[in-house]
């Protein structure tokens, strides 16, 4: 059974009034451990065809079975844990964290699919990419090519059924570029099964097997190799390719399995999600804080100043304090209301970032407590006063 399968994948976008084909039926079928090269002029569907393949979008029609499992109609949060436990993704500019080592950039990874045993794990995936000696430097202390190995390292850490690798060597030269390729032909030997997209033909025949797209359809699909293109639909990708400058990969190293987690993330991207998730969480717990705080405030007040009981035949006014504690009071409520909703409103739009971009759930835990203390505040918010007026009621002396 092929990994990849997919079955008349459509993609439709509307612009305006027109509507853009930008996948236009494909079938395509990708076996384990193949290193396949998606290529194509711009505009031609790579980007859309990646985007469907590591579940970030779903197709307008036709059918995407990965690993035998048809996710093209899941949920999103079923995409999200598709993409946690079966894809790693390889971005043109690394998107490493900055102020962490390679090592534990590996780490990071590992920690959101809840592994043990992560630093030996990672230290093993620095291997394979042959960069374990450079484990504790910091990204900005390497070159570009070390970058991008700790950014595969990250990738293939979890094991993923497939790494998704987007213009890997965009911002390579290429040496360097070919020393990655070299890379990615290794981990294909070792049973990793790697899709790249590459708009650079020299690129893409270092591939096993190119597929070049044009008007979002499979124009030709074809193992890579220096043997000239034969007519109009041949690969684009004549001219001989640089001996690429293989990166010895660790042999001690465990061979790849096809089960679980992977997800390497933008760092922008993970920023993003952890502001969302911390905003919702902070104005939760200033709702929250505000609640108590009019609460304890009103308590401590009306134990110095008793409110006296009212005589209708000498009305007044209670003390200034007490009136001022009443307001403060109610104040709180008000704003621990509007915070509240706003908690939850920026809560459950992080959460749905967190579910439509890829990488691991940055922020989840932000999310979820925001979510929670949202709740709260906006329910004693309405529910303080309820039960006062309630109370009230109740204890009414009769007569
Ligand atoms: P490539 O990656 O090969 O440059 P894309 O997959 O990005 O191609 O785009 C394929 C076609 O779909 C293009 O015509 C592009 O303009 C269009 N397209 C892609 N994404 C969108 C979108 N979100 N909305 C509208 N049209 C889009």
């Amino acid at each position: 059974m092929p990994l990849i399968e997919t079955h008349g994948l459509t993609k439709l976008y509307r612009m305006g009034t027109s509507i853009v084909r930008a996948l236009d039926g494909v079938d395509v079928s990708i076996e384990r451990g193949d290193f396949v090269a998606i290529t194509g002029a711009s505009g031609s569907g790579k980007s859309t065809m990646m985007h469907l393949l590591g579940c970030l979008d779903r197709p307008t029609a036709g059918r995407y079975l990965l690993d035998g499992r048809d996710v093209s109609d899941l949920s999103d949060r079923q995409l999200a844990a598709i993409r946690n436990r079966q894809i790693g993704f390889v971005f043109q500019t690394f998107n490493l964290i900055n102020r962490t080592t390679a090592l534990e950039n590996v780490i990071v990874p590992q920690f959101y699919a809840r592994r043990a045993n992560t630093r030996a794990a990672a230290l093993r995936a620095l291997e394979r990419v042959g960069l374990a000696q450079r484990a504790h430097h910091n990204p900005n202390e390497l070159s570009g090519g070390e970058r991008q190995r700790v950014a595969i390292a990250r990738a293939i850490v979890n094991d993923p059924a497939v790494l998704l690798a987007d213009e890997p060597t965009g911002n390579l030269d290429s040496k360097t570029g070919a020393q990655i390729l070299g890379i990615f032909r290794d981990l294909s030997v070792q049973g990793v099964t790697i899709v790249i997209v590459t708009h650079e033909p020299s690129i893409a025949r270092q591939a096993r097997r190119v597929i070049l797209m044009r008007d979002g359809k499979i124009v030709a699909d074809q193992p890579a190799g220096p043997a000239p293109p034969q007519g109009r639909q041949a690969l684009e990708v004549s001219e001989p390719a640089p001996a690429a400058e293989s990166v010895p990969v660790a042999a001690t190293a465990a061979p790849l399995g096809v089960a679980a987690a992977p997800v390497a993330e933008s760092a922008a991207t993970s920023a993003r999600r952890v502001r969302g998730a911390i905003a919702g969480l902070t104005c939760s717990l200033v709702a929250v804080a505000l609640l108590a705080l009019a609460l304890v405030v009103q308590q401590v007040v009306m134990r110095v100043y008793p409110v006296p009981t009212f005589d209708p035949a000498r009305p007044q006014l209670p003390p200034l304090p007490v009136i001022l504690a009443g307001l403060g009071v109610l104040a709180g409520l008000l704003t621990g209301l509007v915070l509240g909703i706003v908690g939850v409103a920026v809560s459950v739009g992080a959460r749905r970032r967190l579910r439509m971009e890829p990488g691991y759930w940055t922020g989840a835990r932000h999310v979820t407590a925001g979510l929670v203390l949202g709740g709260l505040a906006i329910v004693a918010a309405v529910g303080i006063p309820l039960a006062g007026i309630v109370a009230g009621l109740v204890l009414r002396k009769p007569g």
